[in-house]
């Protein structure tokens, strides 16, 4: 097998581009991948810090090599949701990447800054524990990236996640949920900060391909909360029909994408948002989820983040 670049051995197929690659042109499309997903989204520029929210899974392990070797400003932060033997895990192999490469890291640990680890939270909230989790983590990112002046939030969603999360909001139908999803979403109300997801073109079998050429350390361990998460069933759906036919996930999610606005002419994503009563970042309630769930969880509305209290 040779490759498609350079003629040279190659070392990996990638069949839904119909290309093979040897390791140094491997990078290379890795690399250019993230430079035209950049630009064809104005995600950021090089002269914008960044905030990469790095869990120590491979997807963020690897962006925040890629996007740090391509020369951008990128600041790591790291939650630590106190989960037993995967929070210290997943910790220390980012703290030991932020030294070895001497990489900005902020590490935020829910235990000291909210009183309670993730796990006991989730005791005390009648809801699923993804969901608890997932409402948790884009609270404290997007307040953590507004009150420090990042302009943009980059996490590690792949392909595969965006397929994955596109088949669950289709089969359940969840209109709004389709409205809001794409690769980069603007600040379109002040407290909100862009978010975008530079991987969105990258599949998990890429990106494991990539921390292994690169020897990037990244945990493997899955979170013992996400076993049953529904996520993981679509994904693996969606692998049954693209070993079958390959291609198929890439043609899903970005016809979609490319489509979505002639799906949703003229409707705003984010319906009429308004700032919480607590802690005022935006809602389109009374008082933000995440500010309903620490009062649920304490039972006294004392306990909710203040705009200073979770400075680090
Ligand atoms: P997940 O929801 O676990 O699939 O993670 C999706 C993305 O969210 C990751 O690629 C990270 O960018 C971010 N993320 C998840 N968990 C954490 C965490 N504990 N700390 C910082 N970022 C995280
Ligand atoms: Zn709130």
């Amino acid at each position: 097998m040779k490759c498609t670049a350079c003629k040279d051995e190659a070392i990996l197929r990638i069949k839904r581009h119909h290309v093979a690659f040897c390791q140094k042109c491997f990078i290379k499309f890795i690399q250019k991948q993230i430079i035209q997903a950049i630009k064809r989204y104005q995600m950021f520029s090089k002269k914008e810090s960044v905030l990469l929210a790095v869990s120590g899974g491979k997807d963020s392990m690897a962006l925040w090599s890629v996007l740090t070797d391509l020369g951008n400003q990128i600041t790591a932060i790291h939650l630590d949701l106190g989960i037993p033997n995967f929070s210290d895990q997943s910790r220390q192999i980012v703290q030991r990447f932020a030294i070895d490469k001497n990489l900005p890291l902020v590490v935020f640990s829910l235990k000291e800054h909210l009183g309670y680890t993730l796990p006991e939270l989730q005791k005390k909230i009648p809801r699923p524990a993804c969901s608890v989790c997932g409402l948790t983590k884009r609270f404290i990112l997007n307040h953590y990236a507004y009150h420090h002046h990042y302009s943009v939030l980059a996490t590690g969603h792949n392909l595969d996640d965006e397929a994955a999360t596109l088949l669950g909001n289709l089969l359940r139908w969840r209109e709004e949920y389709l409205q809001h999803q794409s690769p980069c979403l603007p600040s379109d109300y002040p407290g909100l900060v862009k978010k975008v997801k530079p991987f969105y073109t990258l599949t998990d079998q890429e990106i494991l391909w990539y921390v292994q050429q690169m020897k990037i350390p990244y945990c493997d361990s899955i979170c013992p909360f996400s076993r049953k998460a529904s996520s993981l069933d679509f994904k693996k759906a969606l692998n049954v029909i693209e070993d079958q036919s390959p291609g198929t996930k890439h043609y899903f999610l970005f016809h979609f994408l490319e489509r979505k606005h002639d799906l949703f002419p003229g409707k705003q994503p984010n319906g009429i948002l308004k700032n919480c009563s607590l802690c005022g970042m935006p809602t389109t309630q009374e008082r933000c989820s995440f500010c309903s769930v620490l009062e649920t969880a304490q039972n006294k509305s004392q306990l909710f983040i203040g705009k200073d209290d979770i400075e680090l």
